[in-house]
C-alpha cells in the first residue's frame, strides 16, 4: 500500500503481462536499478547490502565479467559447432577444479536443462527410470525437472517414478548419524521402486538441501547414501547448483566436503555471473554410448560471450581468493548468528557453511514448532532497513542468507546489526 505511484504501476503491468506465477519478494516490491559489488541501489538511489544473490557470485556488475563480456560481444558470439580454443581451454580450467573422475564436460543455459541432461543421461545408462529426490526438492523448470521439484507445491503432481526421502535435517531428527538416517530411507525408497518394477536410475540431491531447510553439517554425511545408490546400480547426480563455485568456503564444490565423487555434477546459477551459462560434468563411462548414440547440440549453450563471462569469473575465484574469503565471512556471520540466538528465545537453530547459511525461527524451542510468520516479518523489515534476503524450508521459517563470495567480514558485521535491531523491535 506505502509503494509510490510508478512502482504500483509496475506491479499492474506485471501482472497483466506475465500472469500470477510470477511472484515478487518483499510485501514492498523492490525496483532495482544499479549493482555493484555487494550493494544494489533502488530507483532513489537507496543501497541494500546483498545477501541474497548467489548469481551475481563474484560481486554485481563485476568489472572483470563486465570486460570480457563486451570484448567478446563486440568480436564473436557463436555457437559449439565450430573449432574454438576459448571453449576447450575454459572447459579444461572447470574439469581441473572437479574430482578426475569427472573429466568431461557438456553445457546448457540453464541449471534446469543441465539436470534435465544429466537424468536423461542416467536413464540411458542405467536402463531405468526411478528418480529418488528429497522431500523439499527443487531441480528446475522444464517437465522433467518439475516433475522432481516437490518444493513448487503439491499443486505440481510429481512423476509416477519418482520417490522422496526425507531432508537430512540435523534439526529435528533424532537419529545420532544423519548419513546412516539418509542412506536407509534412500535404501527403502530403492526398494519402494523395484517392488513396483521401477529400476531405479539416479539420486539427485543439492549438495547444501537449500530448499530443503539448509542442511551441510556434518561433512561426509552424504558417502553412505551414494553407496547404497550405487548398490542398486543408479547413478548418483550431484545438484551443485546453489553449493557450486566456493560458496561453501570449503573448496569448490558442495560434494567434495562429503569426501565423494558423485557420477555426473550439475553446475549453474553462479558460473557466468549472471550470463545463462550452466552444466553437467560427468565420468566419461556414464556419457559414452549416450553421445556415440544421441546428437547432442545446445543452441545458444556455451556460446562466446556465456564462455567468456564463465572463464573471467573462475579468474576472479581464484585471484581474489573468494573462497577463503566465503569461509571467513561466514564464520564470522555464524558466530554472530550465534550469539544473537543465546539471547532470542525465538531463534531455534543456526546453520550452514562458507556463505550459505540458514536461522530458523521457532514458536517454541521444546516443540520447535515452525515460526514462519516471523521469518516473513524479519524479512520485510531487513528489506526497509536496507538489507535483502529471503527464507527457505517448507515451513518458510528459515532466513536464507546467501550473499555474493566478495561478501566481507565488515558487511557480515553491518548484516548482524541490522538483523539485530530488527528483531528487538519485533514482538
Ligand atoms: N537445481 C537447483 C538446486 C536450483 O536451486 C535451481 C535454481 N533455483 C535449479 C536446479 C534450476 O536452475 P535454473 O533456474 O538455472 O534453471
Amino acid at each position: 500500500a506505502s509503494l509510490p505511484a510508478h512502482e504500483r504501476a509496475l506491479v499492474e503491468r506485471r501482472q497483466f503481462l506475465l500472469g500470477p506465477s510470477y511472484r515478487l519478494f518483499y510485501k514492498e516490491p523492490l525496483h532495482l536499478v544499479r549493482g555493484e559489488g555487494v550493494w544494489l541501489y533502488d530507483q532513489n538511489g537507496k543501497p541494500y547490502l546483498d545477501a541474497y544473490n548467489n548469481v551475481p557470485s563474484v560481486g554485481h556488475c563485476h568489472p572483470r565479467v563486465v570486460e570480457a563480456v563486451s570484448r567478446q560481444a563486440a568480436t564473436l558470439n557463436t555457437h559449439t559447432r565450430y573449432l574454438d580454443d576459448a571453449l576447450l581451454d575454459y572447459s579444461e580450467r572447470l574439469l581441473a577444479t572437479l574430482p578426475a573422475e569427472l573429466s568431461r564436460v557438456m553445457y546448457t543455459c540453464s541449471g534446469s536443462e543441465a539436470v534435465d541432461l544429466a537424468l536423461r543421461i542416467a536413464c540411458f545408462h542405467t536402463g531405468g527410470t526411478g528418480i529418488i529426490i528429497t522431500e523439499n526438492a527443487y531441480h528446475g523448470t522444464t517437465r522433467t525437472t518439475a516433475e522432481i521439484s516437490p518444493s513448487l507445491g503439491e499443486a505440481m503432481p510429481l512423476g509416477q517414478h519418482v520417490v522422496t526421502v526425507p531432508a537430512p535435517d540435523t534439526y529435528r531428527r533424532a537419529e545420532a548419524d544423519i548419513g546412516e538416517a539418509m542412506a536407509r530411507d534412500v535404501r527403502a525408497a530403492i526398494a519402494f521402486l523395484t517392488r513396483r518394477g521401477i529400476k531405479p536410475a539416479a539420486f539427485i540431491a543439492d549438495g547444501i538441501f537449500s530448499t530443503d531447510g539448509i542442511f551441510s553439517e556434518p561433512a561426509g554425511f552424504l558417502q553412505k547414501t551414494l553407496d547404497a545408490v550405487h548398490a542398486a546400480g543408479a547413478l548418483y547426480i550431484a545438484d551443485e547448483v546453489q553449493p557450486g563455485f566456493g560458496r561453501l568456503g570449503d573448496g569448490m564444490w558442495g560434494f567434495a566436503r562429503h569426501g565423494i565423487v558423485p557420477d555426473i555434477a550439475v553446475m549453474g546459477k553462479p558460473m557466468g555471473n549472471g550470463m545463462p551459462i550452466a552444466a553437467a560434468a560427468m565420468k566419461p563411462a556414464v556419457q559414452e554410448e549416450f553421445g556415440q548414440k544421441i546428437r547432442y547440440f545446445n543452441t545458444f549453450g556455451a556460446n562466446h560471450v556465456s564462455i567468456a563471462a564463465a572463464s573471467a569469473v573462475l579468474s576472479v575465484i581464484g585471484d581474489e581468493d573468494l573462497v577463503d574469503n566465503a569461509k571467513r565471512s561466514g564464520a564470522a556471520m555464524l558466530a554472530g548468528l550465534r550469539s544473537l540466538q543465546e539471547c532470542d528465545e525465538r531463534i531455534g537453530d543456526v546453520r550452514g557453511s562458507g556463505l550459505f547459511i540458514g536461522v530458523e525461527f521457532v514458536k517454541d524451542r521444546t516443540t520447535r514448532e515452525p515460526n514462519g510468520t516471523l521469518a516473513s516479518d524479519v524479512i520485510n523489515d531487513m528489506r526497509r532497513r536496507g538489507v535483502l534476503i529471503s527464507a527457505a524450508g517448507p515451513a518458510g521459517n528459515i532466513l536464507k542468507i546467501r550473499p555474493p563470495l566478495p561478501f566481507s567480514t565488515e558487511n557480515a558485521g553491518h548484516f548482524l546489526d541490522v538483523l539485530g535491531s530488527v528483531l528487538s523491535d519485533l514482538p
